[in-house]
């Protein structure tokens, strides 16, 4: 195999490959930073920390681009809470109803005593007036939900649809992309004598800063 040589100064003896130099060019160490929590207890934690010199830094590799968020996991969050909070008010609810229902059953036990009132006897009157209220809220509350359900629906499709039509130019475009220019960044070659980066093969030399560019559009001159 030989040597890659460099376009500007046709030689091979100063020239380094971008990711071994990248690499000499970064310092990577652990930090651990002790403190004490909430709780009172001593905590270590550990961070990685990086440093680049200067020629690192212009030479990183093209970053990564993140997927596009699944909205199922917006939702899964929000229901967990919602989870949370029901059984959090469900018993509050409970209790509550249970310190009404006997006395709601001792209003109508009572009021069997009463006369009639208008032919109806007057139990059946005063479970009316009670149970009224409670039917229409029920109804209020049941149609609510409903309405909320449905909308909740609708958006949640809607948000699927955006996602799939990200995730699909994230699939075909973005990802890509940038599967192509970390693959040229690795074959860049690096030259100490002119501090210019060329990819062997291509006969053309690179400034250093235009790397990130030339790397996504290797087809428009610098
Ligand atoms: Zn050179």
């Amino acid at each position: 195999m030989s040597l890659p040589v460099c376009p500007t100064c046709k030689q091979t003896d100063q020239i380094q490959k971008v990711t071994s130099l990248y690499a000499s060019n970064t310092k990577e160490w652990k930090e651990s930073s002790t403190g004490i929590d909430s709780w009172g207890n001593t905590v270590t934690t550990e961070h990685l920390r990086t440093a680049h010199t200067s020629l690192g830094l212009k030479l990183k590799p093209p970053e990564e681009p993140a997927s596009p968020t699944h909205p199922g996991l917006w939702y899964g969050f929000g229901g967990l809470i919602l989870v949370f909070l029901c059984s959090i008010l469900c018993p509050i609810a409970l209790s509550v109803a249970g310190a009404i229902a006997p006395l709601i059953g001792g209003l109508i036990g009572a009021s069997t005593l009463l006369p009639d009132l208008a032919g109806m006897p007057a139990w059946l009157v005063t479970s009316l007036t009670l149970a009224l209220p409670m039917i229409c809220f029920g109804v209020v509350v049941l149609v609510a939900g409903v309405w909320l359900g449905s909308k909740l629906k609708s958006r949640f499709e809607k948000d699927m649809k955006t996602h799939r039509e990200k995730k699909l130019v994230f699939e075909r475009d973005e990802f890509p992309r940038w599967q192509r220019a970390k693959a040229r960044w690795e074959q860049l070659h690096y030259c100490l004598r002119d501090e210019t980066l060329f990819i062997p093969g291509e006969n053309k030399n690179i400034a250093v800063d235009e790397m990130q560019n030339h790397l996504y559009n290797p087809m428009t001159r610098s």
